[in-house]
């Protein structure tokens, strides 16, 4: 059977959410598939069988459910990136704007180490402007950024090519 047809039906789309004109791609019905949820995290990571993966980062909040499941699998440890505000010690942060609004995002300090090998992972890109804002943290910290993996594109909105003119490996599994 085709991967991304499993996929894309595993996906739930809810018009007009988060407000009007806007047509919100709905990742939890794929993730309350067993088996929808494992091919998603197979087929994120197929491209990385065996290398040396130091941390695997996910953003708030889908991106922590498929990161840590994604950390697992490449048995690398799981760094939280999260909005300002909910992290207990020192921070780095970055201001963002996103599709529905401007927000920051932020990442412990001493997380990564220098030239430590990193997986991006997050449901969805869609601008662009929250994954961007996550490689910048990355990057900043020193780590060197191996790939941004996502399971949706939204490839009219170009994140994944703003992000590829960066220099970064991106990976998608449905556009
Ligand atoms: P971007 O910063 O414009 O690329 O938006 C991506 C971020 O917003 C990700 O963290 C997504 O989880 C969230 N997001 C934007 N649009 C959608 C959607 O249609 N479904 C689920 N998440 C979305």
């Amino acid at each position: 059977s085709n991967p991304t047809a499993d996929l894309r039906a595993a996906i739930r789309s809810i018009p007009d959410y988060p407000r009007p004109g806007v047509m919100f791609r709905d990742i939890t019905t794929l993730l309350g598939n067993a088996r929808a949820f494992r091919r998603a995290v197979d087929e994120l990571v197929q491209p990385w069988p065996g290398a040396k993966i130091d941390k695997v980062a996910g953003i708030e909040a889908r991106g922590f459910i498929l990161g840590g499941a994604v950390a697992h699998q490449l048995s690398a440890g799981f760094v939280p990136i999260r909005k300002k505000g909910k992290l207990p010690r020192d921070t780095v942060s970055l201001p963002y704007s996103l599709e529905y609004g401007l927000d920051a995002i932020e990442m412990h300090r001493d997380a990564i180490d220098t030239g430590e090998r990193v997986i991006l992972v997050d449901d969805l890109i869609a601008t662009g402007g929250t994954a961007t804002a996550a490689v910048d943290l990355l990057r900043r910290i020193g780590a060197e950024v191996v790939a941004a993996v996502f399971v949706v594109d939204l490839p009219d909105l170009g994140g994944a090519e703003k992000l590829r003119a960066k220099g970064v490996t991106v990976r998608t599994l449905v556009s």
